[in-house]
């Protein structure tokens, strides 16, 4: 991960007094005619992405008291409560990554503060010896998904921001070195997102160059696809081993047979050696 240079920005007055407005409305809430747009709100935006340390978002819809006490810890701006108009639950914290991504705090600061476990440090935290540490690359806020027809390293132009931006640059996005088909000449810098490491900070989407982010943030439930349990892959032994505990329903178990693949293909005659 990479230290940051730039210290945190306090917080505007103008900010202070918009956030206090939205928190006392999210907690308090809304009566009369606003009701019907609080509930329209409360129940929109499938996209929304939430802080580091969050479960599914059904469950931290029914955990966060909207408090705000996340947004007032993040250094870097980068949380906001939603206010009337966002189309988002009604205070309740989230981010948009364009305009400021989560900077992957080693301390996460944000989220030790929340009262009702709604941010737990238990999804962010690894265990070394008999302690939980923070370990911000733990976080699943989202995932990056490239879309390749305006990505300008497809078009053979050489771009590489959201690569040397991202904080896990190696693991959660490396560079491929692809032939170019066109000219036949030069080699394509294809950036590739691999979702099992990237933790949806949105520095990517953030530093990305063309006119609307070619990369973008989305929460994961809603991109990534699930593979049924009784596919392994053959070539790693950590996933082979799900085939001790994968239910007999999902298996047809055979005797391996002596005869190699070239007798069968010889049967008809000698073919192969
Ligand atoms: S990890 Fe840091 S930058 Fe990211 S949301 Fe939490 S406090 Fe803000
Ligand atoms: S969201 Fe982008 S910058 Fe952040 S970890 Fe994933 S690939 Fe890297
Ligand atoms: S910064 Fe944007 S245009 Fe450049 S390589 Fe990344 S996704 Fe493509």
């Amino acid at each position: 991960m990479h230290e940051r240079d730039e210290k945190p920005k306090p917080v505007s007055s103008r900010r202070k007094f918009l956030f206090q407005m939205v928190r006392s409305l999210g907690m308090a809430g809304i009566t009369g005619t606003a009701w019907g747009a609080y509930v329209e709100e409360n129940k929109a935006d499938p996209l929304i992405l939430r802080p580091p340390g969050a479960p599914p978002e059904e469950d931290f819809l029914k955990q966060c008291i909207k408090c705000g006490k996340c947004v007032e810890a993040c250094p870097y701006d980068t949380l906001r409560l939603a206010a009337p108009g966002d189309q988002k639950p009604l205070g309740t914290p989230y981010f948009v990554p364009r305009e400021t991504p989560c900077r992957m705090c080693t301390d996460i600061p944000c989220v030790p503060v929340c009262p009702t476990g709604a941010l737990d440090l238990d999804r962010v935290s690894k265990n070394r010896g008999n302690m939980e540490i923070p370990d911000i690359a733990r976080a699943r806020m989202g995932v990056a998904v490239l879309d390749e027809s305006s990505c300008l390293a497809y078009w053979g132009i050489q771009c590489d921001a959201c690569y040397r931006a991202c904080p896990l640059m190696d693991k959660a996005l490396t560079i491929d070195y692809l032939r170019n088909a066109r000219t036949g000449e030069h080699a394509l810098l294809i950036p590739k997102v691999h979702c099992e490491q990237c933790t949806g900070c949105g520095v990517c989407e953030h530093v990305c160059i063309t006119q609307k982010a070619s990369v973008r943030i989305f929460p994961r439930d809603r991109v990534m696809g699930k593979a049924d349990p009784r596919y392994i892959k053959g070539w790693d032994k950590r996933d082979e081993r799900r085939l001790l505990n994968i239910p007999d329903r999902f298996t047809i178990r055979t005797e391996r047979s002596r005869r190699k693949a070239q007798d069968y293909l010889n049967d008809e005659g000698i073919l192969y050696e």
